[in-house]
């Protein structure tokens, strides 16, 4: 049988070894006699697995004491309103409408602008339109403003194959806020930099349904009047993320993936093997006029490769040839075309080599 490699963008590939455990005991977790699906959030066996993911997660990010990590519903998109509607209380007191600063760095910072203009002002303090989203602009040119609410970057833009791999400097206290959704957990990142980080699960994590929020202690307890109460921080926090009902079975894979991600050495040996996953990838895909991948080599996303045949009438004879090797979900997102090759953590160098190997015999043919 071919072995089958996922590139989908997500919901993405998990691993192996974490779908055979949570097959194993799909019915009757650990002797309980319950499916986790079937358990109360409230009964010990759930808080002991919850309590063992949020451990877990803490350790492997090294999340300092004074942020909190919140397991909510909703998805990364959500998370556009519920943060706008979180923190612009904290610098609003005058009754003045707060800004946020945005960079716009591709579709995903491009939807998180349009839904926190209905919460704020929205500064576009740097856009990369101009340049086809294929780079960062230079931090010199980012006109952030002081005292805003909070700086919102989108630091791997899923779609665009663009990966933003420092931390900019902000004016006095703005805190930093970033959507992580596709590469939490593919590289060393110093969470204290950051007021806010948040990320759907489906990319990197585990199953669609859960959004994981690590937040600094002082930006909760802010929420506008009008934030609904199951999306107010304070509550979710307070309530260890079960004020209402939490997408319990996905916690539950989200912490086989964390303890998964510890076995394979934590985040550094993780971040290792994406450095040379994504350098194979790019290099096979630079050696050959045959292939164009656009983003700027120094934002260019080690979790995902967008790409494009230079003869773009091959697109079908190359997915449907890839599909015939194992390789599945190579197709670039409707908004941009063309192929994309997303090879989160969970995507072991064998998948990107067998990807390699198809790549240069279907040039060659
Ligand atoms: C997938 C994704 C989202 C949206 O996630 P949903 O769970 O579909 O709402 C937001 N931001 C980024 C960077 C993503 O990759």
């Amino acid at each position: 049988m071919t072995t089958i490699y996922n590139f989908s963008a997500g919901p993405a590939v998990l691993p192996k070894e974490v779908l055979r455990q949570a097959a194993s005991e799909m019915l009757d977790w650990q002797g309980s006699g319950m499916s986790v699906m079937e358990m109360s959030h409230r009964g010990p066996e759930f808080i002991s697995i919850y309590r063992t993911a949020e451990r877990d997660l803490r350790e492997l990010l090294g999340v300092p004491d004074n942020y909190r990590i919140l397991f909510m519903q909703g998805g990364g998109l959500s998370q556009n309103a519920v943060i706008p509607l979180n923190l612009v209380g904290r610098v609003q007191s005058n009754g003045q409408p707060a800004t946020i600063d945005f960079v716009r760095t591709g579709s995903w910072s491009g939807k998180s602008i349009k839904e926190a203009a209905r919460y704020a002002n929205v500064n576009v303090a740097a856009s990369a339109e101009a340049n086809g989203y294929t780079a960062v602009p230079p931090q010199s040119a980012w006109q952030l403003t002081p005292g805003a609410a909070y700086l919102h970057l989108c630091t791997n833009e899923t779609i665009d194959g663009v990966e933003i791999d420092f931390v900019p400097e902000v004016p006095g206290d703005v805190p930093i806020v970033a959507d992580m959704s596709s590469h939490i957990l593919s590289r060393a990142v110093d969470v204290s930099k950051y007021g806010l980080i948040f990320g759907g699960a489906q990319k990197n994590i585990g199953p669609a349904g859960v959004t994981v929020v690590i937040v600094r202690d002082d930006l909760i307890g802010h929420a506008l009047p009008i934030c609904p109460s199951a999306f107010d921080f304070k509550n979710v926090a307070e309530n260890e993320s079960m004020y209402n009902t939490p997408p319990t079975y996905g916690i539950y894979i989200a912490g086989l993936v964390f303890r998964w991600l510890k076995e394979q050495g934590g985040i550094a040996a993780m971040e290792r093997k994406n450095i040379e996953k994504a350098r194979l990838l790019y290099a096979a895909l630079d050696a050959d006029d045959f292939y164009q991948n656009r983003v700027a080599p120094a934002y260019r996303s080690r979790m995902n490769v967008p790409f494009y045949l230079r003869d773009e009438s091959k697109n079908e004879a190359f997915l449907a040839g890839a599909k015939a090797r194992g390789l599945l979900q190579l197709k670039g997102h409707k908004s941009v075309g063309g192929m994309r090759a997303s090879i989160y953590n969970a995507m072991p160098i064998e998948g990107v080599q067998a990807l390699v190997d198809y790549l240069n015999e279907f040039a060659e043919r």
